[in-house]
Formats: C-alpha cells, structure tokens, sequence
C-alpha cells in the first residue's frame, strides 16, 4: 500500500495509453490533460499584451487575452461549412480542421476533435460558479472557448469556440 499513493502517472504514458484505446481524444483524455497536465506544442509563441493589443481588434483581444465569450448566434463563422482549416487567431497555428466541424445549434462554431492531439490545452475552469474544461491555444496560450461531453459520437465531444478566435483558411487561399 505503501506506494499506492507516491505513484506519479507520466502524463504521456497515459495520454499515450488512451490515445492507443481511443484513437483520438475523449471526454477520459480531456479530464487526464485538466488533472495532469498538457501534452507539449509543436513550437511556443509568447508575446506581452502590448503586442498583442497592436495585433488583434478589440473584440479579438477581448475573447482570446482576457478570456472573453462572444454572443451567441452572432459569430461570423457560426453558419459556415466550407472546406478548410480554422487557425487560431493570434498565432495561426491550425487548430481544427471543417470536415469535423458540426452544426450543435449552440450559437457557436462546434468542432468534434483538435486538427492535432497536441494543438489544445485543456484547464479545469470554476468561473461563473460552473465547472467546466477551458480550452487554449497550446502555442500561445489564446483562450478558445471550452469542451463539453455532449457531443456527437465518436468522439462525444463538443468545442464550444468563438469565432473570433480564429480564421478560416478555404482550401482554396491556403
Ligand atoms: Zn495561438
């Protein structure tokens, strides 16, 4: 018993053991990622809030900086479906791509699964007297919007983000 409580689980061997089961992320890997930590990002971006400021609109810095949630309905890419990938608005890093995007009738863009296992952080969020998982930009930290469990199968996942936190990239610009 004695060493029951002093095993340190390695984050990555057990994201790496759900990832073998499941195949993609899932309500289990999003709830290990909030108790244990994030997988690395491909690469950082960190910039101070004065840059940050000249680079996003106001209502861009607002959602992403300071962790600020748009009207719902409203978006711009609510209602969109076309082909192509969504980038995370301050540092353009990909973050999820349309064909596992859904219409959850939410009032804001709904995705299934991260472009990458690596693109997301997850962080468990007691704002607003609720508890629910936030979800980040993995290389510079952008507030996205949050995951629920009440998604469509496989995954049963829904990212619930604003759209101003990202761009659409159509296959055809890229
Ligand atoms: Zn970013």
């Amino acid at each position: 018993m004695a060493g029951l409580y002093g095993t340190q689980i390695n984050i990555n061997a057990l994201v790496k053991l759900l990832l073998m089961k499941e195949k993609m992320i899932t309500w289990e890997t999003v709830l290990a990622f909030c108790m244990r930590g994030n997988l690395l990002p491909d690469n950082r971006i960190e910039k101070n809030k004065e840059a940050w400021r000249e680079q996003l609109t106001e209502k861009q810095y607002r959602i992403t900086r300071e962790k600020g949630t748009e009207p719902p309905h409203l978006g711009a890419l609510c209602g969109i479906f076309k082909a192509g990938t969504y980038h995370c608005v301050c540092c353009n890093t990909p973050l999820f791509d349309a064909t596992i995007k859904y219409n959850s009738t939410s009032g804001w863009p709904s995705f299934t699964q991260p472009i990458k296992m690596n693109a997301i952080q997850y962080h468990k969020d007691t704002s607003f007297g609720m508890i629910r998982v936030e979800v980040l930009c993995n290389t510079c930290d952008a507030h996205l919007g949050h995951v629920f469990p009440d998604g469509p199968q496989p995954s049963g996942l829904r990212y619930c983000i604003n759209s101003e936190a990202m761009l659409l990239k159509t296959n055809k610009n890229n």
